[in-house]
């Protein structure tokens, strides 16, 4: 049985009734980190002993008829900004390089309590401020599809991780586009749940107005099992959801034929083109052979997006980012007095671009700039999700298609010098973080090169109707199967 091709759902089964050992599963995915993190890089942390104790605990219960849960026995790479209890959780940062949770994330809880197993850390851009996970202060992560270029960002490492077949499921975070970006770039399943879906207790805040939490798997069907068990209301996240979670399973076999899918026009700009452009068409012309209707659609702000969750993301960024103050937990540097302490903490903790964020963050809310800034990019980001609340209700549309991001990985250093390029990477994507839905990336027609280049088409779903994208993505995805 080729445990590392099968899919999570199936295994977490075959763990449960006894049919498969939990040991046994997990041994696949440590054989493979063994083969390719020292490449790869995905991980800052990995417990093999831990994970290897809990498979093997799996394993007693399901000999005594007792195993249960959706994930039983199931690995899960986790990124790490979200707190692990005991596990070291470093948001890719100097000045969290030593800190240990004493609690574990909501989403963490529900993963063990599900069955699954926590198998370790993944590398990430500092405080998920990037594009590339070449903003970590811990360490390199590279493409497993291609070494010499860049996973993409910020949750890199478990888009590298699932991507190498080392884990079969992980978590990431977004903020812009975190999630989606490199799902695209690695050639792996990655969604953004709807603002609300899934509860924050736990992760490390960014953009507090924009964070979530999302699944990246291998294929749609797991990227759904792991929405599923996460997805939901909890008492320790106020802004969490008390909307019902269904089951993401259940319908995701069901015809497409007849669905109305949007096309936003100003997608398909100077933004899009060459391998980009090439890709997505073909990626319609399959849904138009599906039976969908494919509808021309406007979102006439999207080209404030970038500036809007520029200002926005750096605002909140540079609020959240004060509780590092070298005092109450993280690195301490500096002794002479107070303001030495945190200065000298936070210079010498914080990368260049935390700290770009945190300078632009306090500049947009500086007194005389809030208006002209913060204020500003308020207003332009009612607009933003008014043109998609428009677009799907006036055009009555249940999903719309774009582009996950505008290029495929590219090479080390290559965008790392120039801020504003590396930010462009979110083209495709922020604008739902500010309006707050729900989109999904999967793997579509690659770029040619030697070897292809993954590239994702993104799947965009009205507030809540995960599982209209995901529908769709396993439509597509079947139809990519078959052309294989
Ligand atoms: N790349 C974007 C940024 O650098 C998005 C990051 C994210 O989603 N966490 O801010």
């Amino acid at each position: 049985m080729d445990s590392v091709r099968m899919t999570a759902a199936r295994a977490a089964g075959l763990i449960r009734s006894g049919d498969l050992k939990s040991a046994e599963y997990l041994d696949a995915f440590l054989k493979a980190i063994s083969d390719r993190e020292r490449e790869v890089g995905a991980f800052l942390t990995i417990d093999r002993a831990a994970a290897m104790r809990a498979a093997e605990e799996t394993d007693r219960s399901a000999s005594a008829g007792k195993a249960r849960g959706r994930l039983c026995g199931v690995p899960v790479a986790v990124k790490d900004n979200i707190c692990t209890a005991g596990m070291r959780t470093t948001c890719g940062s100097r000045i969290l390089e030593n800190f240990i949770p004493f609690y574990d994330a909501h989403v963490v809880k529900r993963i063990r309590e599900e069955g699954g197993i926590v198998l370790g850390k993944t590398n990430m851009d500092e405080f998920a401020m990037g594009s590339s996970t070449e903003n970590s202060a811990l360490g390199v992560t590279r493409n497993p599809r291609d070494l010499s270029r860049v996973p993409g960002g910020s949750s890199g490492g478990s888009a590298a991780a699932v991507a190498a077949g080392m884990a079969p499921l992980a978590l990431g975070s977004e903020t812009g586009g975190s999630v989606r970006q490199p799902a695209s770039l690695c050639g792996v399943v990655g969604l953004k749940p709807t603002y609300g879906r899934v509860s924050r207790y736990g992760l490390v805040a960014f953009a507090s107005s924009l964070d979530q939490i999302g699944p990246l798997a291998a294929c749609v069907e797991d990227a759904a099992l792991l929405l599923g068990v996460t997805a939901g209301r909890d008492s320790k996240d106020s802004t969490s959801s008390e909307e019902e979670v269904p089951d993401y399973a259940a319908s995701l076999d069901d015809p497409i034929c007849g669905l109305r899918l949007g096309v936003p026009r100003e997608y398909l700009g100077e933004c899009l083109k060459g391998d980009g452009r090439d890709s997505f068409d073909r990626a319609v012309g399959l849904f138009r052979d599906m039976g969908a209707e494919i509808v021309d659609v406007s979102l006439p702000h999207t080209r404030y997006v970038i500036s809007t969750y520029c200002i926005i993301a750096t605002a909140e960024a540079s609020s959240n980012l004060a509780r590092y103050d070298g005092m109450r937990y993280g690195l301490r540097t500096g002794e002479d007095d107070l303001e030495d302490l945190v200065s000298s903490s936070r210079t010498d903790g914080f990368g260049p671009e935390v700290k770009r964020r945190i300078i632009l963050g306090t500049f947009v809310l500086g007194s005389g700039y809030y208006d002209a800034f913060y204020l500003k990019a308020r207003k332009a980001r009612t607009l933003i999700r008014e043109d998609f609340s428009k677009a799907f209700g006036e055009s009555r549309l249940d999903a719309m298609l774009t582009p996950a991001s505008p290029v495929p990985a590219f090479r080390f250093g290559e965008k790392a010098g120039n801020p504003l390029e590396m930010y462009l990477c979110d083209v495709f994507t922020a604008a739902v973080n500010l309006a707050g839905n729900c989109a999904i990336s999967v793997p579509s027609f690659p770029a040619p090169a030697s070897p292809p280049l993954p590239l994702g088409l993104q799947i965009i779903g009205d507030a809540f109707r995960e599982q209209v994208i995901l529908r769709i993505a396993r439509a597509f995805e079947k139809a990519m199967e078959a052309k294989s």
